[in-house]
């Protein structure tokens, strides 16, 4: 057996850091929810939001505006005292998140975990000179695809899992997310990572559908309060014993483990 040397916790950001979607809460707090959806039909969804961004600005919202909307947004303390509890035991923290560098970095920022992060995958923004907050693709989709048909085509996290899986050092995952395009790199994990969709959405909804697809083990959620529980619990045990087989009896239950029990030929 190989030897886990790091426990990398990649996070999704969107209904899994925050409780919210930090674009919509955007959009809904500064009044363009009507323009977002008629326009929704007729773009693809990153270059909408830099669309939105355009708007703002040309109406007069500045950066500092948006700013201060995004400081408001809801963050859990259970899920800011799991971050720096992983953080504090060595755990590699990173993100994956189709929102954007600014929305993610002024929200952890403002509520004092922005340093636990060692990495943050997301789409980058740059300002112009008038102060206009662009939005860009993480992927250049108009150069290339990155040929992945489950995702959207500015990012496939997938690809991001596999990157940081090539490296030269033993990974376990931990996965947590919410959204359709968690469902990619959920794919990609091995059997000794862990998969912890958030129960009821899109993600879980898929998993469900055939976990045999899942290599991973599942350990579902349902509000802060519990993923801020399981998250405490799986980095004691794991960071004292990195190669200690979870028990999923331990962890999983609910609406998934019987599909998962007959998959993986447990009782
Ligand atoms: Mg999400
Ligand atoms: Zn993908």
């Amino acid at each position: 057996m190989v030897e886990i040397k790091e426990l990398v916790m990649l996070f999704d950001f969107d209904k899994t850091i925050i409780e919210c979607d930090s674009d919509d809460w955007v959009i809904q707090n500064l009044g363009f929810t009507e323009l977002f959806n008629t326009l929704l039909p007729t773009m693809p969804y990153n270059s909408l939001m830099d669309r939105i961004m355009g708007e703002l600005h040309s109406q007069g919202t500045t950066i500092q505006d948006i700013a201060e909307w995004l400081i408001k947004v809801p963050l859990s303390p259970n899920i800011t005292h799991a971050i720096k509890s992983a953080y504090a035991s060595g755990c590699d923290l990173r993100i994956v998140s189709n929102a954007n560098t600014f929305f993610i970095e002024t929200i952890l920022k403002h509520n004092g975990v922005l340093h636990c992060f060692s990495e943050i995958n997301t789409n980058p923004v740059s300002i112009e000179e008038d102060g206009r907050l662009k939005i860009l693709p993480y992927h250049d989709f108009n150069s290339s695809s990155h040929g992945c048909n489950l995702c959207p085509p500015n990012l496939c996290k997938g690809l991001v899992l596999r990157r940081i899986q090539a490296s030269s050092v033993k990974k376990r995952f931990v996965y947590v997310g919410d959204g359709k395009n968690d469902y990619c790199p959920s794919l990609k994990l091995t059997t000794i990572d862990y998969v912890m969709p958030r129960k009821h959405l899109p993600l879980w909804d898929a998993i469900c559908s055939d976990p045999t697809l899942i290599s991973a083990s599942i350990h579902e959620w349902e509000d802060a309060n519990e993923l801020g529980r399981m998250l405490i619990n799986l980095i004691s045990i794991l960071m004292m014993k990195p190669n200690h087989d979870l028990a999923f009896e331990d962890y999983v239950s609910g609406d998934c483990k019987s599909s998962y029990d007959s998959a993986h030929g447990s009782s």
